[in-house]
């Protein structure tokens, strides 16, 4: 419902021209996806252990170059996709494409496991893990090698098809992560039954750390919460050392952000991967 009401407003806001770019989108979108995906590819955040500085995996995250439109974020097209039926084959594209890319990178000797996002509709999928375990089979990959970032977590709780995937996927060995942690419902009655390792704090929640103590009490408060209930935490959007240190101090598990790498195409990320891990050594 409440997706609905952001739409409606958005309409009223930006009218007709919003309305029309929205409706190419999707159309342009459906399109892309039913003939072999031209324009979609992905790019590829490292994720790292914040003590060690060690890289622990790669977050997927789409783009899309539109003929006409030029460069588009996600932003501006998945929340047009959700409740569509194109969230389907879009999901298993970014799934298959990631398998892929693990699979290169693993003949090129980089052992890295991506996770990719995955939204509640797209958990609530009869046979999402089917065609997961399919993919995975096809790349001669393990429950190690693709990880999970669940999208929208607030509407887990009223969607049982979707939370009996993700525990599912938990007891078959993959790795779950709670993302936009710290946006949208204040409700956080999720956390006490929705199985998952990692939980990620938003970065609207880590901007304003190096400027504002609010902000590291609220960080500081939610790791110490969360580790009581045994999560591990990752913090996005870590921009500049000081934001670092700070996370460091408060124990927070992982970190993503710019001021490691931004989302890099495949090469870019291999190239990325080769000069961090001689900084490290050294
Ligand atoms: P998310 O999964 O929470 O991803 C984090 C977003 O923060 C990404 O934006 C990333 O590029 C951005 N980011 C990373 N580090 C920094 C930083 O240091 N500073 C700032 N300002 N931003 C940072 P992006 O790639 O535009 O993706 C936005 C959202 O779109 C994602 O949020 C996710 O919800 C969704 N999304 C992206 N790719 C996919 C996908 O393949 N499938 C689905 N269903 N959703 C996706
Ligand atoms: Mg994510
Ligand atoms: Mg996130
Ligand atoms: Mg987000």
């Amino acid at each position: 419902a409440l997706k609905k009401n952001t739409r409606l407003m958005a309409y009223h806001k930006e009218s007709d021209e919003y309305q029309k770019r929205a409706f190419t989108l999707l159309n342009d979108l459906s399109d892309t996806l039913q003939h072999d995906h031209p324009g979609l590819y992905l790019v590829y955040q490292p994720k790292l252990h914040i003590k060690t500085r060690r890289v622990i995996g790669a977050e997927a995250l789409i783009r899309w170059r539109h003929p006409e439109f030029g460069e588009i974020y996600p932003d501006q097209f998945i929340p047009l996709a959700e409740d569509t039926t194109l969230m389907r084959p879009l999901t298993e594209w970014v799934i298959q494409q990631a398998a892929r890319q693990v699979r290169k990178w693993r003949q090129s000797g980089i052992n890295i496991s991506v996770s990719v996002n995955v939204t509640v509709t797209n958990f609530a999928e009869e046979d999402l893990i089917e065609r997961l375990q399919r993919i995975l089979r096809t790349n001669e990959l393990s429950i190690h090698d693709i990880e999970f970032e669940c999208l929208e977590t607030q509407k887990i709780v009223e969607n049982s098809a979707a939370l009996s995937t993700i525990k599912k996927l938990k007891d078959q060995g993959f790795m779950i992560s709670l993302d936009d942690f710290g946006t949208g419902y204040s409700n956080l009655n999720y956390l006490k039954n929705t199985p998952a390792h990692v939980i990620k704090l938003d970065k609207s929640l880590i901007k304003d750390m190096k400027t504002d103590k609010s902000s590291r009490i609220i960080v500081q408060h939610t790791i110490e919460m969360l580790h009581k209930l045994n999560y591990l935490v990752l913090a996005e959007g870590i921009e500049d050392e000081e934001t670092l240190n700070y996370l460091g101090q408060y124990n927070c598990d992982q970190g993503q952000g710019y001021y490691f790498s931004r989302p890099l195409v495949a090469d870019n990320f291999a190239q990325w991967l080769a000069l961090h891990d001689t900084s490290i050594k050294s």
